[in-house]
């Protein structure tokens, strides 16, 4: 069983990982906690030894940072939903073009979906002051270019905040993969909704079909439904232009949507959804198909992008 996973690993990775895993499944002799069932992944730092990242230096000046959440979604999607989607894709980035992954934190900003047990909200002044100290840290080993992969709606504007700010006050060059990566994806995939008019934001459809993907095992479609929505009047009247894609209403939607309990505006997601859903469609019509094409688009667009940077601006030496 174990060679079988052993043979399969060597099958799918770079020479180099197959090599790695091999050198340390060699070294495991004597009992092996159960619990332990992940594999050595390469340029992912909290699996490396120090001589590692110091050779990968020579070879990179780039780090991806996943700027993570910890947070309710739904009935049957795990609380670590964004932190893992995000971490695993860039991972996979990085199994295609050598930089260092470096994930720093698991929550982020959700304040509006504190009133579904588990979430854990931290305020933006922390997330940036965390991931800004993180950066000089690495650094002071050497690493100067930053890809900020942002995996949650609500962290927009802190992840900006945070690439503004290594731009600004240190040697530092910061951009946010996301928006980097754009101009490569191919066209929009396929959701699944060939009419693309139903609106399906958190905890839906998309967000579903990519964690089938990505954690398969740790979603509980068994447990999911439709949910019933109930937003404020003027925000439902606005539903129809938003999924249309007017970029203004889906400007001011926004604005407003998802926001604290506190702030009064009706918008938190135990306010306008009874599973913690924020969409219309079924997240039973999620498939692992969609989420790897959405993946390879994205891990696709983002090595793209990583490569003519590394061609439109020397490493650091
Ligand atoms: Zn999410």
């Amino acid at each position: 069983m174990i060679a079988a996973r052993l043979l399969l690993a060597a099958m799918l990775l770079p020479a180099s990982v197959a090599a790695q895993n091999a050198a340390s499944a060699g070294a495991a002799q004597g009992p092996v906690n159960p619990l332990w069932h992940e594999q050595k992944v390469r340029n992912y730092l909290p699996h490396m030894t120090w001589p590692e990242v110091q050779d990968l230096r020579t070879r990179t000046d780039m780090v991806i940072i996943p700027i993570a959440a910890m947070e309710q979604h739904s009935l049957h999607l795990p609380i670590g939903t964004d932190f893992l989607n995000g971490l695993e894709r860039a991972k996979l980035v990085a199994q295609k073009t050598d930089v260092l992954v470096a994930p720093i934190l698991l929550p982020g900003n959700s304040p509006y979906h504190m009133e579904f047990a588990g979430t854990i909200t931290l305020s933006s002044q922390t997330i940036q002051q965390v991931y800004f100290e993180a950066a000089q840290s690495l650094m002071k080993h050497g690493f100067r270019r930053f890809l900020l992969l942002n995996s949650h709606g609500g962290n927009q504007v802190i992840t900006r905040y945070i690439a503004d700010r290594i731009n600004q006050e240190t040697e530092g060059i910061a951009v946010e993969l996301g928006d980097a990566a754009a101009p490569f994806l191919t066209r929009a995939p396929q959701t699944g909704d060939p009419t693309g008019r139903v609106f399906d934001r958190h905890g839906g459809v998309g967000e579903t079909s990519t964690s089938l993907y990505m954690t398969p095992n740790l979603v509980n479609l068994a447990a999911a439904r439709r949910a019933a929505l109930t937003m404020p009047e003027h925000l439902q009247k606005m539903l129809p232009e938003v999924v249309a894609g007017d970029p203004t209403a889906t400007l001011v939607f926004l604005a407003e949507g998802l926001k604290a309990t506190s702030t009064g505006k009706h918008t938190s997601t135990r306010e306008m959804s009874d599973t913690g859903t924020w969409g219309l469609r079924d997240p039973r019509e999620a498939t692992a198909d969609v989420g790897r094409r959405e993946t390879e688009n994205f891990v696709q667009a983002a090595v793209k992008f990583i490569e003519r940077w590394k061609q439109l601006r020397p490493m650091h030496r």
